[in-house]
């Protein structure tokens, strides 16, 4: 897929985010989680895979609770620079509202026997909607899954696989955010309680 329908959405005169540029592969894969607060807040999951970044929005944002389905929504692919980005998107803009990075680290795709396999295999992986890989990020870590539900091309699940990073507990991305994303959601937050008096 190519990076046109990222430059489509986006008026790079007005919005702080980098144009869409194809990169160079590094030695080892990347990833970002990217805490979005635009109309909605979501998370966006982002793997670096030939020259972009694939992406998922995902609602309520990854979870370490194996028993946890997230429901991840394929978007746009984003370019590898995309990864670096945090700031206000300003109002008009598509995805108007505050981003901040919640996780980046490298990643190792994986097949069903947690075996290290090429991207070209990961490639096939995507295209056939089930996808295993191995994060190694600061709140990330440990085998994941993206599963694609078969329902329509862009709706997927996040899946954590059972392992020592694994927890039962409850999980919430929120816990984890940084202090610059919640004052944001919180002053949001406070503007519609008085836009609702
Ligand atoms: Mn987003």
């Amino acid at each position: 897929m190519s990076l046109a329908k990222y430059n489509s959405k986006r008026n790079f005169g007005d919005t702080p985010e980098p144009s869409g540029k194809k990169g160079a592969a590094g030695a080892k894969l990347t990833f970002v989680v990217q805490r979005h607060h635009a109309s909605h807040l979501h998370y966006d999951f982002r793997l670096e895979l030939n020259g972009t970044l694939k992406s998922w929005a995902v609602p309520k944002g990854p979870s370490l609770n194996p028993k946890d389905k997230r429901l991840a929504m394929m978007v746009e692919d984003h370019p590898i620079s995309y990864a670096t980005f945090e700031g206000d998107i300003p109002e008009g803009n598509y995805g108007a509202g505050h981003v901040d990075v919640w996780d980046h680290g490298t990643y190792e795709p994986i097949d069903e026997d947690g075996e290290i396999i090429t991207p070209a295999a990961f490639t096939k992986a995507l295209h056939a909607g089930n996808m295993k890989f191995r994060m190694k990020g600061k709140h990330l870590k440990g085998d994941f899954a993206l599963v694609n539900m078969k329902k329509d091309e862009k709706t997927w699940l996040l899946l954590k696989h059972r392992d020592k990073y694994a927890t039962d507990e409850e999980y919430t991305s929120e816990d984890y955010a940084k202090k610059s994303s919640l004052k944001y959601t919180a002053e949001r937050n406070k503007d519609k309680v008085v836009k609702k008096k």
